[in-house]
């Protein structure tokens, strides 16, 4: 039957009758193409078959079709030292009684698959489908290792509506990693799996709690930095609700205006072009209250455009009177109370803050991934940005000239090129790489 056994291309086993099929699945007898020659135990090459048994190994589908492979496993005994083994095949994964190629293909099946699906399509149960793409992962994990970050952003994505740690590495615009939840204790988890995570000096993050106890747990060395632009929406929100307050005083068709124009409001005011300034004029002169919000919005931005952190500190203070003396304190007081428990994390980021290009990529990623999300779990969805080489920033290996002499002349340049240290290096998903692929949503 050797031409059977071009159908299956196994290199190990050979159909020893032509296969059985019935509308979704096949059956093919098989056995091993080449009996083992030596004795594992002791290299004598005098064995004789002792028994067999039939044993069913899952294979890829055919023309969509199911494929089981009934296989006839001998045993063999050695004449010189009395062991008996079971013949050894390359092809089979003996922990799945699945062929090594099924199993890559249901690994890559998941990225984009449920696990319902892929084991309905390969005729495994979906339970062996989920611990296959389990093992995977964690072997992934130990393949890609990645740099640990001088400098460590935390961030959140909302993946099937729940939010998702991000952790990224802000100097060289990466992500490290993600895990499926933002609570302390799968921070302080993630913190203490790097195991030179002394070498973190800065961690910049969202004024979320977990997140600063985490840090001051695990690498209390570390210098928490809240961003500006963290800060600054909130004074957005608060001028957002005093527009919304005032709804109960306008007309219906006021209000909607103001709503649709509420984006004037929202920008600085050095920002705005004629039209849009004299818009502005026209609606604070109108309702003094929302001018009173606008301008502790302004006043409150003006804080950051300075370099000088005593400035800065000194423009909070006069701020923060002019706020509580003011109609809008209870609007602002949200923010109010976060400048208050994150004074030195806010005022760090005079030391050392994100820019607009890594701001302006992770909220793109953010967005975008946000969108993407349906459809995938979020481990399927994880495995896809994490584990794709083909999104990751690498250094570049530095090019040893004495080891490429000394190869050149004592004639081992192959393995001077196989021992270059490839996997070292290695930063994360690079942001731009992946924004281009979002792009095209071809992740
Ligand atoms: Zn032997």
């Amino acid at each position: 039957m050797n031409n059977m056994s071009d159908l299956l291309l196994l290199p190990d086993l050979k159909t020893i009758e032509p296969p059985q099929e019935n509308e979704s699945d096949m059956m093919f007898k098989v056995e091993a193409t080449f009996p083992p020659v030596r004795c594992p135990q002791c290299g004598f090459d005098r064995l004789y078959k002792h028994t067999s048994r039939k044993q069913l190994i899952m294979d890829l589908p055919i023309r969509l079709k199911r494929v089981g492979l009934q296989l006839n496993r001998r045993r063999y005994k050695c004449r010189e030292c009395g062991t008996t083994f079971w013949e050894r095949l390359i092809s089979i994964d003996e922990k799945r009684s699945m062929t090594k190629r099924l199993i890559r293909s249901i690994e890559e099946q998941s990225l984009s698959k449920t696990f319902v699906d892929v084991a309905e399509s390969v005729g495994v149960d979906e339970k062996t489908v989920r611990n296959i793409f389990k093992d995977y992962v964690a072997l992934k994990e130990r393949e890609y290792q990645f740099e640990t970050p001088k400098w460590l952003g935390i961030d959140e994505i909302h993946i099937i509506k729940k939010p998702r740690l991000v952790l990224t590495n802000v100097e060289r615009r990466t992500i490290y990693d993600i895990k499926p939840n933002r609570n302390k204790d799968t921070v302080i988890q993630r913190l203490s799996e790097i195991k030179d995570n002394t070498y973190i000096e800065y961690v910049t993050m969202d004024m979320w709690k977990p997140y600063k106890d985490a840090v001051n747990t695990v690498i209390p060395h570390a210098k928490v930095v809240v961003d500006k632009f963290h800060v600054v929406r909130m004074a957005n929100q608060a001028l957002d609700s005093v527009r919304k307050s005032l709804k109960a005083n306008m007309t219906a068709k006021e209000s909607r205006t103001l709503m649709r124009e509420r984006y004037i409001l929202l920008k600085r005011k050095h920002d705005l072009n004629e039209r849009d300034s004299f818009l502005l004029d026209t609606w604070l002169s109108n309702l003094p209250e929302l001018k009173e919000a606008y301008e502790l919005k302004e006043e409150f931005y003006l804080i950051w455009d300075t370099d000088d952190l005593e400035q800065a500190k000194d423009r909070y203070r006069y701020w923060r009177q002019c706020c509580l003396s003011s109609n809008s304190k209870n609007a602002y007081k949200d923010l109010l109370r976060a400048v208050d428990n994150w004074q030195d994390e806010i005022f760090n980021y005079f030391d050392k803050r994100l820019t607009n290009a890594y701001t302006e990529s992770i909220n793109s990623i953010i967005r975008q991934v946000e969108r993407m999300g349906r459809g995938y779990s979020f481990e399927a969805l994880r495995a896809k940005i994490i584990f794709n080489e083909k999104l990751h920033k690498k250094r570049k290996p530095r090019f040893n000239s004495s080891a490429f002499s000394k190869a050149m002349l004592y004639d081992s340049f192959n393995s001077y090129q196989i021992t270059d240290r490839d996997k070292t290096g290695n930063y994360g998903v690079d942001f731009s790489t992946l924004i281009k692929k979002l792009e095209k949503s071809n992740l």
